[in-house]
Order: C-alpha cells, then sequence, then structure tokens
C-alpha cells in the first residue's frame, strides 16, 4: 500500500482530490443550472470554482446537457 501524497500543491488539488475521492461538494441541480444560465454572478462563485478551477467532471458533463437542450 502507497503512502497516500496528502503535499497538496494547491487548494484545487484539495477540491479535485474530494471529488475524486468522497464524490463531495457538487452544487445543487439547481445552482449549477443557474450558473450556467448567468456564469459571471457573484454568487455562483463557488461553483465556477468548482467547475473551472477544480474541473469536476460531473458538473462538466452537466453542462454539456444543458447545452444540448438549450441549442438556439
Ligand atoms: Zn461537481
Amino acid at each position: 500500500m502507497s503512502e497516500p501524497d496528502l503535499q497538496f500543491r494547491s487548494f484545487a488539488d484539495v477540491v479535485r482530490w474530494v471529488i475524486e475521492e468522497l464524490g463531495a461538494m457538487c452544487p445543487s441541480p439547481e445552482r449549477l443550472a443557474g450558473y450556467w444560465e448567468n456564469p459571471g454572478a457573484v454568487e455562483y462563485r463557488d461553483i465556477r470554482y468548482h467547475v473551472e478551477e477544480a474541473g469536476c467532471p460531473i458538473c462538466r458533463a452537466e453542462r454539456h446537457a444543458v447545452d444540448a437542450g438549450h441549442r438556439q
């Protein structure tokens, strides 16, 4: 069993680790949808971090689903 590397380089690494290990920290579907509607909103700052910086694959997949049903 290898020694877990807990020397995270940045907070983004911590977030990524939490997402991968715990599947946690995803915003509610309602808030996530609100973020995709208005990505610049201050109230969704944490979601922007979660999606853009931590790159949560779950929420990114969600965006593609929204885009697909949102075509103009
Ligand atoms: Zn997520």
